[in-house]
């Protein structure tokens, strides 16, 4: 039995007047499936009886399971889930002031190869399907009370699957009450589609993963900037279609010793010149497969000083659940065959 979550609302108007009921019924099963998170066609009253049943004779509605869910002193949960085909992919429930972030996978591994990230190691397994990026946040949602801000900063490049990310999009704003304004997309510069990405979206809160601020440097980590290298990065932040109140955000990962002195940060300032940017200093999260330190906290503070004399807003985020293995990609890389699904 096919997912019921895995028709556009297109398939579900061509299949619904196609059984004999009016178009607009496929309306009212969104707003059960995504807006009253409904898992049961029979609680579906506005929906003839009949139709029901038939909805629930010829398909199912199922979430991503849940596979193991591991929760840090902090809060923070993170979440593997599985994917029908039997993949698996990680997503965090943050508990922030006042509000609770979800950052989502985008693909099964990424192909831009970042000699950082143990997502990266995995290669490009597939991308994920819109409603399995939908699935994620349906399945966070479950006993998640208040506001809530999607990062898409999980496994995956989301520009590099930028069909589904726009579906996906498109359900959280038209059926969940997501305004894009809550939902940051976070990319390593794949530029053009970072363009058109902003055309069908003008509020997506976009952050900049740069990390390096020369071309040597970041062509050595990050080998998408060959294609895409930091000046052009630059030139375009310039020239996004972005208010000053939503600055665009750069993402800055300090490893100790290789990004992370005053020279470096007087470096960034001097290149973000110009940009309406507000710069995110991540701590590099250690990790058993890489070589890279994560700096001491003192060199955390004065680069964020040094930036911050220039006339930068500057955030530090430590990482959130550092026991847990809460950076990109160190669950799944980590996870045994074997582990069995909990919850459906
Ligand atoms: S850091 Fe992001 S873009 Fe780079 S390899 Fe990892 S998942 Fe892909």
């Amino acid at each position: 039995m096919r997912n019921i979550l895995s028709l556009t609302k297109e398939e579900a108007e061509e299949i619904i007047t196609s059984w004999g009921y009016p178009r607009y019924q496929a309306s009212n099963l969104f707003k059960w499936l995504y807006t009253k998170r409904s898992r049961d066609f029979s609680s579906m009253t506005d929906l003839p009886k009949s139709l029901r049943e038939r909805l629930s004779g010829e398909f199912r509605i199922e979430y991503p399971r849940v596979l193991q869910v591991s929760e840090a002193k902090d809060g923070t949960k993170k979440y593997l889930l599985s994917l029908e085909d039997g993949e698996a992919v990680e997503s965090v429930w943050i508990p922030e002031r006042g509000h609770t972030t979800f950052c989502l996978s985008t693909q099964v591994g990424c192909r831009m190869g970042c000699r950082f990230c143990a997502t990266a190691t995995m290669g490009l397994r597939r991308n994920l399907y819109w409603w399995e990026i939908v699935g994620q946040v349906l399945r966070l949602l479950e006993g998640t009370e208040g506001r809530v801000n999607i990062v898409l900063m999980g496994m995956g490049e989301p520009l590099d699957n930028w069909e589904n990310v726009s579906r996906a999009i498109g359900i959280l704003k038209d059926w969940m009450g997501f305004s894009p304004r809550r939902i940051t997309l976070s990319t390593v510069g794949l530029l053009p589609i970072l363009r058109r990405a902003l055309e069908e979206f003008p509020n997506l809160r976009v952050a900049v993963s740069l990390n390096f601020p020369d071309d040597e440097r970041r062509t050595k980590f990050m080998p998408v900037n060959k294609k895409y290298p930091v000046g052009e990065i630059i030139k375009t932040l310039k020239e996004l279609p972005i208010s000053r109140r939503e600055r665009a955000t750069v993402e800055y990962v300090l490893f100790k010793g290789l990004n992370d002195s005053l020279r470096d940060a007087e470096a960034l300032a001097l290149l973000l010149k110009g940009t309406k940017v507000k710069i995110n200093l991540i701590p590099y999260n250690e990790n058993q497969a890489f070589p890279w330190k994560r700096p001491p906290d003192e060199m955390v503070e004065e680069f964020a000083s040094a930036l911050r004399r220039k006339g930068y807003s500057v955030f530090v985020r430590y990482s959130k659940g550092n026991e847990i293995k809460a950076a990109c990609g160190q669950l799944r890389t980590s996870w045994g065959k074997g582990s069995q699904p909990q919850g459906n």
